[in-house]
């Protein structure tokens, strides 16, 4: 509905058409191209934050780009797991998964997280499709082996590209959720982060984009004003080993570096509880988070 004709604030219209045009290079420079957020945490939480962010990314689709959304669920899982009375215990960021708890984590993520994002972008304007990795095998995974045995936590084997191409040419906007069979159909639960930098990797994505509840990565944690805004490979490999990246930190850095090494051109770790966060990282000259770099530039 248009408002009733009053005498405009000309200052302010002129503004606003201003901001639009400042978006037109980025615009036609990302126009085709193919962007992956992986989303989670109090920007996924929160409804009025989640609604801004659902937003930004069924704009980004309308002004031609492909955003794929892959959603973690952390908190979901977590808060089904004490109901029925288990505690979750975390390595480097990664949750332990028995039989249990990956049935628990499928039944939040599928039951709960997943459908219920598909339908906030329904009620945005967007043309969303849930799916996890089982379906129509868009995803296998195999057991993610380490120092520790965290069960079955798996790691991406292969990505089907094809289909989510299809699903994107049609103007859908898939909703990834991070569960995916093994080579013997047992369940997998991957870690969002990495298996976002598998599908961003599988669809040569021209961005990665990592929303976050924090400001991005930090020099030190409790610090918000330590922000890195360029962080390399191997200050993140030494920052990891010194115990400075820690915890759930550690597995974006790494997808972020996987993502890298699979073609994909950028990678951001960002603050998704910032309004509108991914249109000011993708639409405007500002970096507001971390953006990870193989090197530095020149090197
Ligand atoms: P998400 O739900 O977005 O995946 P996680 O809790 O898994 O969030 O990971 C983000 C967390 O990583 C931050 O909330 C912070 O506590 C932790 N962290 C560890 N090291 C760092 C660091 N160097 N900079 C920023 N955050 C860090
Ligand atoms: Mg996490």
């Amino acid at each position: 509905m248009k408002p009733p004709r009053t005498q405009p604030d000309m200052e302010n219209l002129r503004e606003r058409a201003a901001v639009l045009v400042e978006a037109l290079p980025y615009l036609r420079q990302f126009r085709g191209h193919t962007v992956v957020i992986k989303y989670g945490g109090a920007a996924m939480a929160e409804a009025g934050l989640r609604t801004q962010v659902l937003k930004d990314i069924v704009l980004l689709e309308h002004v031609g780009m492909r955003p794929v959304v892959v959603h973690g669920g952390g908190r979901e899982i977590t808060g089904m797991m004490r109901r029925l009375g288990k505690e979750p215990e975390f390595v480097d960021g990664l949750r332990v998964s028995d039989a249990e708890t990956v049935t628990i984590a499928q039944m939040a993520l599928l039951g709960t997280t997943n459908p219920d994002l598909v339908a906030a972008i329904q009620q945005q304007g967007g043309q969303a499709i849930g799916l996890s990795g089982k379906d129509g095998g868009l995803v296998t995974a195999r057991k993610l082996v380490g120092p520790r045995d965290l069960g079955f936590v798996g790691e991406v084997a292969e990505v089907n590209a094809d289909l989510l191409s299809t699903l994107l040419t049609q103007g859908l906007i898939p909703v990834l959720a991070p569960i995916a069979a093994g080579p013997a159909n047992e369940t997998f639960n991957i870690n969002a982060d990495h298996f976002a930098a598998r599908i961003a990797g599988a669809l040569k994505a021209s961005k990665l984009v990592l929303l976050t509840d924090v400001r991005g990565v930090l020099t030190d944690r409790t610090d918000p004003k330590t922000l890195i805004s360029e962080l390399t490979a191997l200050q993140a490999e030494e920052m990891i080993a010194a115990g400075k990246i820690a915890s759930g930190m550690i597995p974006k850095v790494q997808a972020c570096l996987d993502a890298l090494d699979q073609g994909v051109a950028q990678c951001h770790i960002i603050d998704g509880r910032l309004p509108h966060a991914i249109l000011m990282e993708l639409l405007t000259d500002y970096g507001i988070g971390t953006m990870v770099v193989r090197a530095e530039k020149g090197k």
